[in-house]
């Protein structure tokens, strides 16, 4: 009863234990991203791998990881960020090897609804179409689009309690952009949803009720009467190019 043999054991274990949290403490990251998941705590500007002891909030939806390596997708302006920027709308291709270079792109998606910022370039070897200086994604979405939507599109619930100056957009979306098209960023108590992905819905048959929900006073008139802006960015080339010089 009294041998000692089980007690040295069980401080073995314990040794063993906080060795190993020791060591699980480093989380890799890459590139600019927020210092804490609180928009008032700013940003680490470090571009090179480099680690940090505490493990990213909302990891699962402002990062996308390589090689356990965490790379911030997001969109930094609610952190205060303040270097160049491009405006985009709706979901898109991100290109991984914007920050680590590898031989393939590795492609993630921003799940970020409606107008939103990034400090990044659309990807060279992805389809954009622009409007008034905004990039929307002009290819198709994969399947793994889709399967991570429910959960990587959370972002826009993480974001919708903070303050986000936007892009201002008068214009509707280019056809070419197969996205959804969110109405976002008004201080809404609810996101006001118009969900146009793929083919318009037919009109709902009077008894189903979840289309009734979609379609309830929801709409979002993307169509502004106000066109003091139109046509001033027009003619432009639906093919992006742009990536440098932002003035
Ligand atoms: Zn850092
Ligand atoms: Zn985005």
């Amino acid at each position: 009863m009294s041998s000692p043999l089980p007690l040295a054991g069980l401080s073995a274990v314990l040794l063993l234990v906080s060795a190993s949290v020791a060591e699980a403490k480093p989380w890799k990251h890459a590139g600019m991203h927020p210092r804490t998941g609180r928009p008032a705590d700013g940003l680490c500007h470090i571009e090179t791998m480099h680690v940090h002891t505490a493990a990213p909030v909302h990891g699962e939806t402002l990062y996308r990881t390589r090689d356990d390596v965490h790379i911030f997708i997001g969109d930094p302006t609610p952190f205060g960020y303040e270097g160049p920027r491009h405006a985009y709308y709706g979901h898109h291709p991100v290109v991984l090897n914007v920050y680590i270079q590898v031989d393939v792109d590795v492609v993630e998606y921003c799940y970020h609804d409606g107008p939103h910022y990034h400090a990044y370039a659309p990807p060279p070897r992805q389809e954009f179409v622009d409007r008034e200086d905004v990039h929307y994604y002009a290819g198709e979405y994969p399947d793994e689009y889709k399967r991570d939507s429910p959960r990587r599109g959370r972002v826009n619930t993480v974001y919708s309690g903070w303050e986000v100056p936007r892009p201002v957009v008068t214009v509707a979306p280019p056809p070419q952009y197969h996205g959804p098209i969110i109405q976002v960023g008004l201080n809404l108590p609810v996101p006001r949803v118009e969900l146009r992905v793929g083919a318009p819905p037919p009109p709902p048959p009077r008894r189903e009720r979840e289309v009734v929900i979609i379609r309830e006073e929801h709409v979002v008139h993307e169509h502004h009467d106000d066109h003091h802006d139109h046509g001033k960015h027009h003619g432009k080339h639906d093919k992006h190019k742009k990536s440098k010089g932002r003035h």
